[in-house]
């Protein structure tokens, strides 16, 4: 099926954030759109990219994402959609959003953006603390984002917005149980349709990694961040929003429909530097440099890792698993011709985990289980994984196709 969504990385920041191993080019403070020659020239590039990609149907979803896209002007931001417009069309009600950063943008720049046609925010608030912002490398500090997420109730309000989004990150160094239930209380009190609540993640690279290797990050013990967890899945659902999928809570009619492609395995197409797109189900990364990105335009050449790689079937189960719907473990066999010895096997293993209440059936599908399995599913996905390996060979393997 041709894709139907289409991702876009701006890969411009301010600065790089202590935990972040994502592909972005720090500009400093003081940069933005209006000025920067940086984000000019890139900008020609993914205009090239849009304009000569293969044609297709019609955009349901697009997601402008990074890096930092609130450094671009409204005007860029505009410019991006009409070139993807002008390539795909947009369908008519297309969810169409834009990551915000606090402290990068202001309310007559929101106006902006919406009247560019962006109809869903997703602001990247990570905390309220401005101890812990420091802590984490952000730029902004809690009460730009409180006045930031002022601007987009207001918006909403006025009916210019449909829905929008808050990131916050669990799981932070020192963080416990009280300080995280304040965190919380205070972001359902800004009435955020959508939360995204991450776990902290230590990356190759980073600066929270060699902080870690020398001592210095004092994470929560691995109980600790079970009970924050509980206790995010709590107060939410308390607060009416629905646990739609493992880092994701949407009050009804608010869950993101562009995540739902990604976890759903329908396929996307990526633009721009850094950004993985899989259409017709076939997963391809653009380099991750700019001069990378503009030297395989050049020849329109993707990533040689991933390129025209199918995702594998051990990423489209957990994928599956992660999602309230759950995944159909014998279509998904059916589909990668996985041999049956390994599918009774999986069987088994998922059988060991619904016996301990970690995971549901329903019919033919398989999910994790709601409370308590999704609070553990980081655990449990990651004993599946582990036990994949355990086997020693890549999975699935395809059976080779008969001869003709
Ligand atoms: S603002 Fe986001 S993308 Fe940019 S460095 Fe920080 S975490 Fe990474």
């Amino acid at each position: 099926m041709d894709p139907r969504s289409a991702y876009v990385h701006i890969p411009f920041c301010h600065r790089r954030c202590f935990y972040c191993d994502f592909p972005v080019v720090p500009l400093g403070d003081r940069a933005d759109g209006a000025s920067s020659g940086s984000i000019a020239a890139y900008l020609l590039l993914l205009h090239r990219e849009i304009a000569s990609s293969p044609a297709g149907p019609p955009l349901a979803t697009v997601y402008l994402g990074g890096g930092t896209p609130s450094m671009l002007t409204g005007a860029q931001v505009a410019g991006i959609l009409e070139a993807l417009e002008r390539r795909y069309g947009l369908a008519p009600g297309a969810e169409l959003s834009l990551e915000l950063d606090p402290a990068s943008f202001d309310e007559a720049r929101l106006a902006d953006y919406l009247a560019a046609g962006i109809n869903r925010v997703s602001l990247g608030g990570q905390s309220f603390d401005d101890r812990v912002l420091a802590e984490l490398g952000r730029r902004h500090r809690g009460e730009d984002l409180r006045e930031a997420a002022g601007w987009l109730r207001r918006a909403r309000r006025r009916g210019e917005l449909a829905s929008w989004s808050l990131d916050l990150i669990q799981g932070l160094p020192r963080q416990g149980l009280a300080h995280w239930d304040g965190q919380l209380a205070e972001a359902i009190a800004l009435e955020p349709p959508h939360l995204s609540v991450y776990d902290l993640s230590i990356e190759p690279g980073t600066v929270f990694e060699r902080r870690l290797a020398l001592g210095e990050l004092a994470l929560p013990p691995e109980d600790l961040a079970a009970d924050l967890m509980d206790l995010t899945w709590g107060r939410l659902t308390a607060a009416g929003y629905g646990h739609y999928e493992v880092s994701n809570y949407a009050l009804p009619g608010h869950a993101s429909r562009h995540n739902r492609v990604y976890w759903s395995g329908a396929g996307w197409w990526g633009f721009g530097m850094g950004a993985t797109g899989a259409p017709h189900g076939r997963r391809r990364a653009h380099p991750r440099t700019r001069a990378g990105y503009a030297e395989a335009l050049a020849s329109r050449a993707e990533a040689p890792a991933e390129d025209g790689e199918g995702m594998p079937f051990d990423e489209r189960l957990m994928v599956g698993l992660r999602c309230r719907e759950g995944v159909n473990l014998e279509r998904l066999a059916r589909q990668e011709r996985l041999e049956p010895s390994l599918l009774d096997g999986l069987r088994r293993r998922l059988g060991d985990y619904e016996r301990r209440g970690l995971l549901r059936v329903e019919g033919p599908r398989w999910r994790l289980a709601d409370p308590e399995g999704l609070a553990l599913s980081n655990g449990v996905l990651r004993e599946m994984l582990a036990w994949w390996q355990e086997l020693e060979r890549p999975l699935p393997q395809a059976h080779p196709a008969p001869a003709p």
